[in-house]
């Protein structure tokens, strides 16, 4: 995939009204009370919409929000297959479900963080969106409902892309939170409007995307999480460009197991086993060190008040599972990233949500803020994790987008990049 995209800065936008497609499916209050309990995301989107508006454009801007589901029958078969009871399935109920999922909170919180009235059409390509974008005027800002109430947006209805690209004359994404779905408003519509990178997706791309094609090296990947099962895309694809991979979490006991050890109750693959042999060879062959943990922190239970003892990695006692690598093993991963030209970082060490197993992703992100390499963070929760142990501003680049940076990291294509006009 091309990773040199053109750019917000590559075309003239002014007195031009352009379709903005943020990331703006912000996390809300459980209670449906419309409260925005972390607006990052919408901060994140401030540096683009505020350079589109300073240059004379209309902005309109548009982002899914939440899971809506968009006629009645649909919502009716999702609850039944969800076991709900017929009886109980109301449209009342569907309609409350896209109450809570519309964009009147991401606007008002829009408009705060701007200093600026931001209209919100009550559609998206309806007749009150249509009428409030022509009326639209430079420096104006004009924010469209939730994409995914039209039924074509995850279908990539090439009629909603167009109706979504007549409203404008330049399409700008900047929404890598979802990059990797082709749908109409992330990809469908570059078919019909110029289309060009904002500054978070530039970011991105700069970033890992150089990173992956020409990394400076050594090149060290850190790979961790749950399972082996939902990293093999990134492992195989860094298996081809790092020069040392790192393998802590719980997919650990995984190679563990597969090379004869004990990992009594841990977290464990059995049908992958043959593939961690399969890679530990691979890598072997390709001159690639392959580093896994020779310690672990172990617990008697699943939970933040278990009791925890150090044992030999390939020696977990029965009823014990490993929750966290060991002081010895995080003193050969610090080691193995300090000389590291550039270093990936995808899934935690272990469970660092229970603060007693949290120490080896600490000592990690630890060891990440003092190398001098270039130290990038993807996936949801390691982003999350860096954040909570108080390292993400010594880190060079934390991805904000969860799955969209895994797939990059697979070396997949991601159908909102490459739809944008190469560079
Ligand atoms: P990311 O979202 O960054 O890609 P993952 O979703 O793959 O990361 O993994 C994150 C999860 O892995 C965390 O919730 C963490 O608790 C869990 N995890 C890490 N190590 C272990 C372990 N030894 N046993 C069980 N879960 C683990
Ligand atoms: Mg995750």
């Amino acid at each position: 995939m091309n990773y040199n995209k053109k750019t917000v800065k590559d075309i003239d936008v002014k007195g031009k009204k352009v379709l903005l497609r943020c990331d703006f499916n912000v996390p809300m209050a459980k209670d449906g009370s419309g409260v925005i309990t972390d607006d990052k995301r919408i901060r994140a989107a401030l540096p683009t919409i505020q350079y589109l508006l300073e240059q004379g454009a209309a902005v309109i801007a548009c982002s899914h929000m939440g899971k809506p589901v968009a006629t009645f029958d649909s919502y009716k078969k999702k609850q039944l297959e969800k076991g709900k009871d017929e009886a109980s399935i109301t449209e009342e109920k569907w309609k409350k479900s896209l109450q809570e999922l519309r964009m009147e909170p991401v606007a008002a919180r829009l408009g705060e963080l701007l200093g600026k009235d931001v209209i919100l059409a009550d559609d998206v390509v309806g007749p009150d969106a249509t009428a409030k974008a022509a009326a639209l005027q430079p420096g104006q800002i004009l924010l469209l409902q939730n994409t995914r109430f039209e039924k074509g947006e995850t279908k990539n209805d090439p009629e909603l892309a167009k109706k979504m690209a007549a409203m404008a004359e330049v399409y700008v994404s900047d929404a890598f939170g979802a990059v990797h779905r082709a749908h109409a408003s992330t990809a469908g519509v570059a078919d019909y409007l110029p289309a060009v990178s904002g500054f978070l997706i530039q970011k991105e791309l700069d970033f890992i995307g150089g990173a992956l094609a020409n990394p400076k090296r050594p090149l060290v990947a850190i790979l961790g999480g749950s399972k082996v099962s939902s990293k093999i895309g990134v492992i195989n694809n860094l298996l081809e460009i790092a020069d040392t991979i790192i393998i802590g979490g719980g997919m650990a006991y995984t190679f563990s197991a597969a090379q004869g050890g004990s990992v009594g109750d841990s977290l464990l693959e059995e049908d992958w086993k043959d593939y961690a042999n399969d890679m530990v060879k691979k890598a072997a062959d390709k001159g690639v060190k392959l580093l896994l943990p020779v310690d672990t922190v172990t617990a008697d239970k699943f939970a933040p008040d278990a009791d925890s003892q150090v044992v030999k990695a390939g020696q977990i006692p029965d009823g014990w599972q490993g929750l966290d690598i060991g002081p010895e093993t995080v003193k050969l991963y610090c080691d193995a990233v300090a000389d590291a030209g550039t270093v990936i970082w995808n899934g935690p060490m272990g469970v660092f949500e229970f603060e007693k197993f949290a120490a080896g992703t600490k000592a990690v992100a630890e060891a990440l803020s003092k190398t001098d390499a270039i130290t990038i963070i993807g996936g949801g929760d390691s982003a999350a994790a860096v954040q909570q142990l108080g390292y993400a501003d010594k880190m060079t680049h934390i991805s904000t987008g969860g799955g969209a940076s895994l797939e990059f990291m697979e070396g997949k294509e991601l159908p909102g990049v490459a739809c944008l006009l190469d560079a």
